[in-house]
């Protein structure tokens, strides 16, 4: 299977910087092989960088950073799943900044992921803990059903059909933006913790099929220690994906490792 690179341009670019990063990326990642890229620009500018993507390949794909769970309506502001379903093919949903700051909750969260599944757009779910889950053999409890309530509440009244269409990116809080990723193995030890919350809802199949992406200070330089790993199915990158050079270069080693 292809790993999967998720670029989170967060509230990043202007006008001016989306076209640069658009025709560099567009130049570097026509021609990879073996990795699926989803590009999340600002809202704002997702038309703008989609029209300016010239020649379209199957393996770049577009996202928005978050929606609304209505459809229309009296929402200032605010973007649906239904405006945005011939627009993209993912959202990123849960996003820490957004239970930060927006003090989303879990249940806010749960109504968008069904907004995403009913217009046939695939949630990218984000789960983390805010302080580490695990210090070598111990393990927080309090950081630990933090997590796994996002990952449940998340997920309820999702159908074991409908979580073919659901990826789930696993960014501890304290990783994102600090340049202090968690290693491998921490990822890989709750990743699997994560998945076996996930057999006793749906079944050990469906928990080892849904992808779970890394995301917290990923580099060009560290990723490969986390795309090796097989119970990874890819990255979501923020600050860096946003260095057109630096993210091409993830995403040509993903391509290189495949999973
Ligand atoms: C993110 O925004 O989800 C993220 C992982 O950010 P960064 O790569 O900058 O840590």
């Amino acid at each position: 299977m292809d790993k999967i690179i998720v670029g989170n341009w967060k509230m990043y670019p202007t006008l001016s910087d989306s076209s640069v990063l658009t025709s560099s990326l567009h130049n570097s990642l026509e021609t990879i092989h073996g990795a699926e890229v989803i590009i999340a620009p600002p809202t704002v500018w997702l038309m703008h960088v989609i029209e300016n993507w010239k020649h379209r390949v199957s393996h770049v794909k577009f996202a928005a950073q978050n929606i609304w769970p209505d459809d229309q309506g009296a929402f200032t502001g605010e973007t649906s799943a239904y405006l945005l379903k011939d627009i993209v093919s993912h959202v990123i949903i849960g996003h820490s900044e957004r239970r930060r700051y927006q003090l989303e909750d879990n249940d806010l969260i749960r109504e968008k992921v069904q907004a995403c599944l009913k217009w046939h757009i695939k949630p990218i779910l984000c789960v983390g803990e805010t302080k580490k889950v695990l210090n070598g053999d111990k393990v927080d409890t309090h950081q630990w059903e933090k997590l796994a309530e996002q990952l449940e509440e998340g997920l309820s009244g999702v159908s074991k059909a409908a979580l073919e269409n659901v990826l789930i990116a696993y960014e501890p809080v304290w990783a994102i933006g600090t340049q202090n990723p968690a290693t491998p193995e921490y990822t890989v030890e709750v990743i699997k913790r994560m998945r076996e919350i996930l057999a006793k809802k749906y079944s050990q199949e469906a928990a080892e099929t849904v992808p779970i992406l890394y995301g917290g200070s990923v580099s060009a330089g560290n990723c490969s220690d986390f795309l090796r790993e097989t119970e990874i199915a890819g990255l979501l990158i923020g600050g860096v994906s946003v260095k057109a050079k630096e993210f091409s270069e993830i995403c040509q080693i993903a391509s290189r490792v495949g999973r």
